[in-house]
């Protein structure tokens, strides 16, 4: 059998939400066992999400965790000051708990809603026993962060070395959220691991695995992390200068 994929995905109200959820949802529906954790940034789930999830297509779980207002990025501060969708992962990762038998044959992934994927990223994370890892593209300053991995083949383990990176390369696990995946079992087994809202700027990935594994027990994918299989991105912001006026002279009245 299959090991079921479950992918994490913190999501908030915001004019392109849909556009987005609607290009992962894409790509989702290419890759078998599967099932959505989708966790809105909010009180309560919203109707919009319950519809769209409704008419997916996918498996899928909707959940609701809301950021405290203290936590929320402020419109005049840097947009790296506050690390984003902590709590909504950790609901993920709870839910996963209460719901998977604890030796279950399962990873976790944490795909951000903006990212782009490529459908082969799924493969190569479905069978991994602890943590699996891979480059991830458009990321930290550069075209590309990687582990740089020793991959001898014929029943050796592949193992990771190093980590080629521009920024902060004295991390433990210097990788973005979209660079690795976690078996379900692991996160079972240890009840401790979450993400925190404490850690230190670019430090969340590096906490939340410091608590899992060792890098002696990283399994590397993509090709002995060769390829790039995610990109990490920020979609521009729609401009809705139009919309503005449209609204105040009560003309919108379809959304
Ligand atoms: N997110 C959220 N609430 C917010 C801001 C972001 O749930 O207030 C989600 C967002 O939809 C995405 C994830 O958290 O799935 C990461 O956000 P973003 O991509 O903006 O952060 P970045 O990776 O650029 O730091």
């Amino acid at each position: 059998d299959l090991p079921t994929i479950y992918v994490i995905t913190p999501t908030y109200a915001r004019p392109n939400q849909l556009s987005e959820l609607n290009r992962l949802r894409a790509v989702l529906l290419h890759v078998p066992r599967l099932w959505w954790v989708l966790v809105e940034d909010r009180e309560e789930r919203s109707a919009v999400i319950s519809n769209f999830l409704a008419s997916s297509g996918l498996q899928y779980t909707h959940l609701a965790q809301p950021t405290p207002q203290e936590w929320k990025q402020q419109d005049n501060s840097p947009r790296w000051r506050r690390p984003r969708g902590v709590l909504q992962r950790n609901a993920g990762i709870a839910w996963l708990r209460h719901n998977c038998p604890p030796y279950t044959a399962a990873v976790a992934y944490f795909a951000d809603d903006d990212n782009s994927y490529a459908i082969e990223l799924f493969d190569q994370m479905r069978w991994t026993q602890k943590v699996s890892v891979w480059p991830v593209g458009l990321v930290g300053g550069v075209m590309l962060e990687r582990p740089v991995c020793l991959c001898l083949g014929d029943g050796h383990p592949s193992i990771v070395t190093d980590w080629m990176v521009g920024w902060k390369a004295s991390r433990k696990f210097p990788t973005d959220m979209a660079g690795f995946a976690v078996s379900v079992a692991l996160l079972i087994t240890k009840t401790d691991a979450e993400f925190s809202h404490d850690s230190k700027i670019g430090y969340l990935e590096t906490d939340f695995l410091s608590k899992l594994v060792e890098t002696k027990d990283l399994e590397p994918r993509a090709n002995c992390c060769t390829k790039v299989l995610v990109w990490h991105m920020n979609a521009k912001k729609p401009l809705l200068k139009e919309e503005m006026k449209l609204r105040e002279l009560g003309r919108r009245t379809d959304v």
